[in-house]
């Protein structure tokens, strides 16, 4: 699983960031994509990718300011051209999402090929995709913004081969058999199967944040706490943190002070305003190195599974 960042800038499009999208990538486990967010330009960006539009079925807005919305049209609407005729898509998304794609597809004359089923999230609710439980944790942006905690499902350990070699159970559709139960029987005597299987493999959990305030409540921390991969936004990148609160942003030394305790794998920085020069960011990346990581278009970070 890879997390991909399409668009890694705040507001205005540069010619070097997009506005904000990302896809995590479980192609390798679940055959699909997960889009979060799609700034205007989502469909040029994928262009440059090996993601393809149809295996993107769930996509998730974190708010509707123009910078996180303004390439879901076009995205929708070549997506039916792309391979993703017939295959159902859902849009998740605050209040208000789905009177604009409405309106905008009914303005312009648009229909698509596949079911597209739009889900508006409220507050601390739970979604089952198939392999993850998801978490809308509300955010603080002066608009509803939210973060989508991605919780991969926990995976059964593998069957201790060697240790059924030694029982004399040669390899064969038996260990199948033999891991689907809870007990089994070898030459008259009964085994607990849950003796001969390893650790269980910790399913991955991934925080990914809309634009917001930097917010320190222990219940929020709690909800991230332990992630794989936090993606959080830092707007500002030179200690104006009380300008990046009254903007209803957040400033990266405070994000990393916030979250210092709350026991993360990894830290993408995203959001980046098109003000910081490349020397800038660069200054700010050493400074922080170790700690987290500044984004970039096209970035692609890999998040390895749990074994515990
Ligand atoms: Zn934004
Ligand atoms: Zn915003």
């Amino acid at each position: 699983m890879k997390f991909t960042v399409l668009g890694s800038g705040a507001g205005l499009p540069s010619k070097d960031r997009n506005t904000q999208s990302f896809v995590i990538d479980c192609v390798l486990e679940y055959n699909e994509y997960i889009l979060i967010d799609a700034g205007e330009a989502l469909q040029h960006r994928i262009l440059h990718t090996h993601i393809k539009p149809s295996k993107i079925k769930n996509i998730f807005i974190t708010h509707l300011h123009g910078d996180h919305i303004f390439g879901l049209p076009g995205f929708l609407s070549s997506r039916a051209f792309q391979g993703g005729e017939g295959i159902p898509l859902k849009l998740y998304g605050p209040k208000g999402l789905a009177e604009w794609i409405e309106t905008t597809f009914r303005i312009s004359e648009s229909t698509l090929n596949y079911p597209l089923e739009i889900i508006e999230v409220e507050p601390d609710m739970n979604i089952r995709l198939n392999n993850f439980d998801v978490r809308v944790i509300p955010l603080s942006h002066g608009i509803d913004s939210y973060a989508y905690i991605f919780k991969e499902d926990d995976k059964i350990g593998e069957l201790q081969t060697d240790k059924l070699r030694e029982l004399g159970i040669r390899p064969g559709p038996v260990y199948g058999e033999i891991k689907a139960g809870e007990t089994f029987t070898h030459e008259g005597k009964v085994y607990q199967t849950s003796d001969f299987i390893g650790e269980t493999i910790e399913g991955r959990k991934i925080s990914v944040h809309g634009d917001t305030r930097l917010n320190s409540s222990t219940v929020y921390l709690d909800a991230i706490r332990d992630s794989d991969l936090l993606v959080h936004e830092a707007t500002f990148l030179n200690n104006e943190k009380e300008k990046a609160h009254d903007y209803f942003h957040s400033e990266i030394n405070h994000v990393l002070d916030v979250f210092k305790d709350v026991n993360y794998k990894q830290l993408l920085i995203v959001h980046i305003s098109s003000r910081y020069t490349d020397e800038d960011i660069k200054q700010v990346s050493a400074s922080i190195e170790g700690r987290a990581v500044i984004a970039c278009d096209y970035f692609e970070l890999p998040i390895p599974r749990n074994v515990k």
